[in-house]
């Protein structure tokens, strides 16, 4: 049997349709994604996705049944000892945060010494309240966690945060910031050489594919006069591409520019003169 990486995602959640679209942005397809399917198999290149729930994820990678997986770096470091972050995927941030009724004077973090905390992440917690020199009393619970104290079970929780309103909702307000968190791709520790080098091809791309994502490639026309100022604009990976337009006088500038800067960019470059200014996505971005 010829060698192949399995790869963990998660079946349906938060995770799974970014997962999924950057494998297949890095050009790995294993057919559609019917609901149900529990293994897939690439057809163009060495590797098999297992779609399991994100807990079980990194016990089953450091077990050794999955390759490599990619989990919520919250449900990484809760759940597995024995397994590495090789590569920080940048979605699905959160951040996991204590909250306490509405009504209760928060000060600051000693005012949960001694007190009942819920939480899904007991891990995450302890690490963060033994920094802090706090002792609280944990309460491991798996679903609903923000029931918690208005049912008389916790003084506070501990959960993950999207937008506030789950926890406004249920009369709570969040007082810290615990742990933020990202999808990140962890592996196990002892992968065979074989499959270390699909990893290393799998990162190659997944590489190539953001960097294409954060930056755009830019075409814009301009009199010769004002070459100079706009090159000073232009960050490009090198330098710009200059061409002579048909037209006396000017020239056509190709470059590259990130998206963050890019409005910013736009501005000062129609103010120093360009014309007709075209904005490409990019595919791939190599090296
Ligand atoms: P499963 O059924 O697989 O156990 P789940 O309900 O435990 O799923 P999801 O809610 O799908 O998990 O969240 C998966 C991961 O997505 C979380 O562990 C976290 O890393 C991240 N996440 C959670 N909430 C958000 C959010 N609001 N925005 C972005 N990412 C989030
Ligand atoms: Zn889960």
């Amino acid at each position: 049997m010829t060698n192949k990486i399995r790869i963990a995602v998660q079946k349906s959640g938060r995770l799974s349709e970014a997962s999924l679209a950057l494998i297949k942005e890095c050009g790995i397809d294993f057919g559609g994604t019917g609901t149900g399917r529990l293994k897939a198999e690439a057809s163009n290149f060495p590797a098999e996705i297992l779609f399991l729930r994100d807990d079980d994820i990194p016990g089953y990678v450091a077990d050794g049944v999955a390759d490599i997986g990619i989990v919520g770096e919250n449900v990484a470091i809760e759940k597995s000892p024995n397994t590495n972050i090789v590569y920080r995927l940048g979605f699905s941030k959160c951040r996991l945060s204590l909250a306490i009724p509405k009504g209760e004077i928060y000060t600051n973090l000693t005012d949960f010494e001694g007190k009942d905390i819920a939480t899904s992440y007991p891990k995450l917690l302890q690490n963060y309240l033994k920094e802090n020199n706090v002792s609280a009393k944990i309460h491991e619970i798996s679903g609903s966690v923000e029931i918690a104290p208005s049912i008389g079970l916790a003084y506070g929780i501990c959960d993950i945060v999207s937008s506030g309103s789950t926890l406004l909702s249920n009369g709570l307000k969040e007082v810290e910031v615990v742990f933020r968190s990202e999808a990140v791709m962890i592996s196990a520790d002892n992968l065979p050489a074989e499959k270390q080098k699909i990893l290393e091809k799998l990162l190659f791309r997944i590489r190539a594919v953001q960097s294409a994502q954060k930056n755009k490639y830019i075409l814009l026309n301009a009199p010769n006069s004002q070459i100079d100022e706009i090159v000073q604009i232009l960050p490009g990976i090198k330098s710009p591409t200059i061409l002579p337009l048909a037209v006396d006088g000017w020239s056509s500038l190709h470059s590259v520019i990130n998206e963050d800067d890019f409005w910013d960019i736009i501005e000062n470059l129609k103010n120093a003169g360009a014309e007709g200014i075209l904005v490409i996505p990019i595919e791939k971005m190599i090296g």
